[in-house]
């Protein structure tokens, strides 16, 4: 734990590097109880030749044993704070360092650590450092040679980035094998791993005609789990060939699985490493949603190869650079393969109950966040999301040919490059002729923009005038806000929801359907309108903004039966939904509204709809989306409203669910295609709505879906079925025949850690029982976030008052810091909105979140954010 006080860094304080490293040849000799790192830097002075200041290279907990410049040891440096300070008296010189790293004790699961029975790395963003000294900043691009020597019986398999260059036997039971990367890299993206693996190969041709090897590994007891992820590869490549023209670089492509991880996975130059849980699937273990998830994973790291390796970010500050785009790229590869209208709905949901909670709270940053303390905690739905959102309105605004020519022109320009944001975004200035330096504020300005609608007609000169004023409520540090550049695609629908041409003075594209506001307010005015129109604005989603609307019940309605955009009918839906939540909380509504049977019949009987849209269509706004709309959140009032109007629908509507629930069941042989997806998820929908209803053939239904399942997601939809029912003895049943069948497998019992701790009327207790069990292990981050992820994500138990979910989530993230602060500062942001709630609950978290900052030796990670949580 490092006890010196956190340091901030700032963009505006950036500087180029005084030396650069051209190449980077490492010797790695994994022992039983220790590893000794061999590094060889080639260096060269960026800048004077003949003014050489000291050389500080950033090493962390690093066991020297020699320091050596062009052979000759070094005496005299300075080591301290994670810092290496040495002075060279050449212009170009190599410095080479041995040390000792303790991998099997790393329980911080960054640099070089024990996973499993195999040892891996995971270096992005500073993990570099724990590994060996280096200049640990993305800026630094070196060649990379890597040797790897370990015991032959633990560890048969020795991997690196880039070819294989040499393998072979050494005294003692040892081996070695040497891997070479010509391409230049940061040292975020180096990788190495060593375990006993069993491999899966594969080929791929690229539309050159280069043959590319491709490996998954993955330890025994998982090896059985990686066809699908293999198959994800291989559609990735092609997709990226085909909409961005990128093809592969090197001989082989890797990807290992690891049961320790962090984050997902990590696109480390030609050796991806996962998670287990984000690349390991079959039908029988993994449910739909965890194939989407997997294939979307396989492609985003994939595609990082261009959009993060060969093309990389000059700095942290630059994270969506990368990040933004390349969530971007995946996005589309999957609304491509699969539906692209629910795709979208989902993305956007995600970012509504997670990213807009984000800008209206104490942690809100812009994408390009102008300072941090550590860098590991802006690895965020800001960075990720909102950063792909501006990469969708750059795509809005110029089209589809002018933007794929803008991508390839970055991609040309800049390959093999560290570049900014602005560099991307003038890739894009330059092609479409098109300004965008007030575009540029997107990244610069933190907080959701709102944009207020007015509509005014008039009959006598059939005109039709909308206005849309524009704002952006401060956040911490930014108070002063300036209008941004809002794509609005939109259309004008008749009584039919027939979209009407449209005749209009204003900045308009006809082509594109595409507005832009750049003011803070714009008018615009369309004529020749006969009757007056409903506007559907803003359709699928064209800019990450909230929309304040006030649209009359029958508008809503036209939307939400007639939108020919998916999308802009979902939120009409979602609207209706949600009005009718927030004033039942608000205690302002003595019963349901017919709008809302009016439009949940016409969903039902809507026959044109895929069964993925009714399913989405049919499911309720969030406890996040109802928060993110009160002032206050009386917890309670909040639970009791949402449950209200659930059951409400699951009983009125009992038949058509029974009904859905058994036309939908089929006993065909498992395939993973948007229509078997959508039909799945409609008849999970449709059999929690029954069993909530309190018919008990429900209940036996969803019992036997569990008992017949040949697939995971039709067991998991028969469980979670049983699970909102009251009846306690029988779901225990069932979780003990799940882990009595399935507590081999580590994917499956974390989803029965899940399922128990999200549970209904799930305590503290059970929680203490669950983490007791021999199931659970602190140190692994996926059963932490199985057990305590799911606890806090579980509304009803978390903010019980009763219970004592704060104090509880209070104390494990001090445990948690203590093994690895990366995910002790996750579990931070549960707090993060503790200013929403009445007095009562916000005056718990408040305390709860104080006595974690009160403990001695907190991570920079958790320091940071509980103290601008608390601010
Ligand atoms: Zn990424």
């Amino acid at each position: 734990m490092r006890t010196e006080t956190p340091v901030t860094i700032r963009l505006k304080d950036y500087q180029p590097p005084a030396y650069w490293i051209k190449n980077c040849a490492l010797i790695i000799r994994i022992f039983a109880n220790y590893t000794e790192v061999d590094s060889t830097l080639t260096m060269v002075r960026n800048g004077d030749p003949s003014e050489l200041p000291a050389l500080v290279l950033d090493g962390v907990e690093q066991l020297i044993q020699s320091l050596s410049f062009d052979g000759e040891a070094i005496t005299d440096y300075d080591y301290q704070h994670d810092r290496l300070t040495v002075q060279p008296t050449q212009a170009e010189f190599t410095f080479n360092a041995v040390t000792h790293i303790f991998p099997n004790t790393n329980t911080s699961l960054e640099g070089l650590y024990k996973s499993g029975t195999m040892v891996c790395t995971q270096c992005e963003a500073e993990g570099f450092r724990k590994i060996t000294f280096y200049l640990d900043r993305p800026d630094v691009m070196a060649t990379f040679s890597t040797r790897i020597e370990a015991d032959q019986a633990p560890f048969p398999i020795l991997l690196a980035n880039g070819n294989p260059t040499a393998s072979g036997e050494l005294e003692q039971g040892r081996h070695f094998a040497t891997w070479d990367d010509p391409f230049a890299k940061p040292a975020y993206l180096f990788a190495t791993v060593a375990g006993d693996l069993v491999r899966r190969d594969d080929a791929f041709t690229t539309a050159s005609g280069r043959d590319i090897s491709l490996r998954i590994f993955a330890e025994p007891h998982n090896a059985h789990k990686t066809e699908f992820a293999l198959t994800a590869l291989k559609k990735s490549m092609r997709w990226d060939e085909e909409r961005f023209g990128r093809e592969y670089d090197l001989d082989i492509f890797m990807i290992v699985a690891s049961d320790f991880f962090n984050m997902g996975a990590m696109e480390n130059k030609g050796l991806n490493i996962f998670n287990s849980a984000a690349v390991l699937a079959t039908p029988e273990t993994a449910s739909d949603d965890r194939f989407e998830r997997i294939e979307g994973i396989v492609a985003h790291e994939y595609f990082h190869n261009w959009s993060g390796n060969r093309v990389t970010c000059r700095d942290w500050f630059q994270l969506s650079l990368k990040e933004g785009f390349t969530v971007y790229r995946d996005a589309e590869f999957t609304s491509d393969l699969h539906d692209r209208a629910v795709k979208r709905i989902k993305d956007v949901l995600f970012l509504k109950n997670h990213q807009f909670p984000q800008d209206g709270g104490p942690n809100a940053h812009p994408v390009q966040p102008q300072e941090y303390i550590e860098i590991n905690n802006f690895y965020t739905v800001t960075v990720y999301e909102k950063g792909a959102e501006i990469v969708g309105m750059l795509h809005t605004l110029l089209g589809d040919r002018p933007f794929r020519q803008a991508c390839d022109l970055y991609f040309e320009r800049f390959d093999g490059m560290a570049v900014t944001t602005d560099d991307f975004v003038d890739c894009m200035a330059q092609i479409s002729g098109q300004d965008f330096s007030q575009f540029k504020r997107w990244y610069t300005q933190a907080g959701t923009p709102i944009v207020e609608i007015h509509e005014d007609y008039d009959a006598n000169l059939a005109r039709y005038r909308l206005s849309f004023t524009q704002s952006c409520p401060a956040t911490p540090g930014q108070s002063d806000k300036q209008p941004l550049v809002i794509p609005v695609k939109m259309a004008l629908l008749d009584s039919t929801g027939q979209a009407l041409p449209i005749d209009c003075d204003g900045d308009y594209n006809a082509d594109t359907q595409v507005l832009t506001l750049t003011e803070a307010v714009t008018t615009v005015t369309f004529q020749h309108l006969a009757s007056q129109p409903t506007p559907s604005l803003f359709r699928d989603f064209s800019a990450p903004v909230r929309v304040r609307q006030a649209l009359s019940d029958p508008a809503l309605l036209l939307l939400a039966q007639h939108d020919d955009n998916a999308f802009n009918r979902f939120e009409a839906v979602q609207q209706v939904y949600l009005d009718t939540l927030l004033k039942l909380t608000r205690g302002e509504l003595d019963a349901i509204p017919a709008l809302v049977d009016t439009v949940v019949l016409s969903i039902l009987s809507d026959t044109r709809l895929s069964h993925a849209l009714q399913a989405v269509l049919l499911s309720l706004p969030s406890y996040q989306q109802m928060m993110d709309n009160l002032d206050t959140v009386d917890a309670e009032a909040v639970i009791v409203a949402r449950d209200r109007l659930k059951l409400h629908l699951a009983q009125t509507y009992q038949s058509h669910w029974a009904t859905l629930s058994q036309t939908l069941t089929s006993a065909d042989d498992y395939v993973f295609t948007a229509d078997e997806v959508g039909r799945r998820e409609l008849q999970g929908l449709a059999l929690y709505y029954w069993v909530l209803s309190g018919d008990k053939f429900g209940l036996n239904s969803a019992e036997a879906l569990y008992r017949a399942a040949q697939n995971q997601t039709d067991r998991l939809n028969g469980l979670k079925a049983v699970m909102a029912s009251p009846d306690r003895d029988r779901q225990q049943r069932l979780l003990v025949h799940f882990y009595r069948h399935w507590h081999q497998d580590t994917q499956m019992v974390e989803t029965w850690l899940a399922l128990q701790a999200g549970a209904e009327g799930v305590g503290v207790t059970d929680i203490l029982l669950l983490m007791a069990h021999d199931a659970f292990d602190f140190t692994n981050p996926n059963k932490v976030r199985s057990v305590l992820g799911g606890f806090t994500q579980n509304f009803k138990a978390f903010h019980d008052i009763q219970g004592d979910g704060y104090n509880f989530m209070s104390e494990q993230i001090v445990a948690l810091n203590a093994i690895n602060p990366q995910v002790a500062a996750r579990f931070v942001g549960v707090f993060e909105r503790w200013r929403k709630f009445a007095p009562e609950r916000s005056a718990a978290m408040h305390s709860a979140l104080t006595a974690v900052l009160e403990t001695e030796s907190l991570s920079p990670d958790v320091l940071e954010l509980v103290q601008k949580t608390l601010v």
